[in-house]
């Protein structure tokens, strides 16, 4: 027996479970609610809780569990081999098992690519008016302002986001796939997304097709530190009642097969050397990715708040 508790709401997520469950024979259930509901559900079932594995995206979000003291440490040194470094808690909290790159939205008819081949672009006046950006409480933005704090410093960071907010064509609203739909509809011309997001319009119906075609997507920080990375993630519970089916199950994501379940519909990265890419990846670019500890952004995130708070990015 198994029971997952995961911030994930993918069909493929269950046919995921169905190949470990026949690999291993291990049983797997799992409870699929957002990240917010699952840490409270998790705190109000204390020690009682059934929960062995914990899945969310955004080591941001991850950090709040552990804050939370709802996860336990593993120690693994296959999932040590196999994950970089800076993609991993250190004492073992949580593992990243899938990337997403936070990447420049842009309209190829109104921006040029080298207009938007840094984040400070954004910031740039000569955006005015043509920002679509999401709220600021989203974890998205949250860990990348924490990003920014750590690689440039507070005062550089609440300036770029003051600089943003001016630009803002309209106030935050929607997640990132409003965004493209937002450039798509020449409401704006740049905006920031995470790559799947774009990738399964481009790889959607057709009016999704049509809306992604009218669309660029730029890897920002190239000829910098490279391009903000984050996670989706996984630890064990604090009080699993089957924590050797959970190590079994952390490690098991690490394989081939199990990265082509956890990326197959979310059209994430995998996270180990060689695994399959998902179907619509190969029309990316390669890109340098950042290798800022992950770890860190959880520290960060009360302050990346503050900035943008401060910043008037509601
Ligand atoms: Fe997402």
């Amino acid at each position: 027996m198994l029971n997952v508790y995961s911030a994930r709401h993918y069909d493929s997520d269950k046919e995921m479970y169905k190949e470990f469950e026949a690999e291993t024979g291990i049983h797997v259930r799992f409870r699929e609610s957002g990240a917010p509901e699952l840490l409270e559900t998790m705190k109000a079932e204390g020690e009682a809780s059934p929960a062995d594995v914990v899945i969310s995206s955004d080591a941001g979000t991850l950090y709040r569990f552990e804050a939370a003291g709802l996860l336990q440490p593993f120690e693994s040194e296959t999932l040590k081999a196999a994950i970089p470094e800076h993609f991993r808690q250190e004492d073992g909290y949580w593992y990243g098992f899938a990337r997403r790159a936070r990447v420049i939205a842009y309209d190829p008819q109104r921006v040029s690519p080298q207009d938007v081949s840094e984040y400070a672009d954004l910031a740039d006046p000569r955006f005015k008016g043509e920002v679509c950006m999401r709220s600021s409480t989203n974890i998205y933005n949250l860990s990348l302002m924490g990003e920014l704090i750590g690689r440039l410093g507070h005062d550089a960071a609440q300036a770029w986001a003051s600089g943003v907010v001016a630009n803002f064509a309209r106030p935050p609203q929607g997640g990132d796939t409003t965004q493209i739909e937002a450039i798509a509809a020449g409401e704006c011309s740049v905006a920031l997304t995470n790559h799947y997001y774009y990738v399964r319009m481009a790889n959607g119906s057709p009016s999704e097709q049509a809306a992604a075609a009218k669309v660029a997507l730029s890897f920002p920080e190239q000829e910098s530190w490279g391009t903000h990375v984050n996670v989706t993630g996984a630890g064990i519970a604090a009080h699993a009642p089957n924590r050797s089916n959970a190590e079994k199950f952390l490690e098991w994501l690490a394989t081939p097969l199990g990265q082509s379940w956890l990326t197959k519909e979310t059209r994430e990265y995998p996270i180990i050397a060689g695994a399959e890419l998902p179907e619509g990846l190969e029309a990316l670019p390669d890109f340098r990715q950042s290798d800022f500890p992950l770890d860190d952004l959880g520290t960060y995130q009360s302050e990346a708040q503050e900035i943008y708070d401060r910043a008037g990015w509601n």
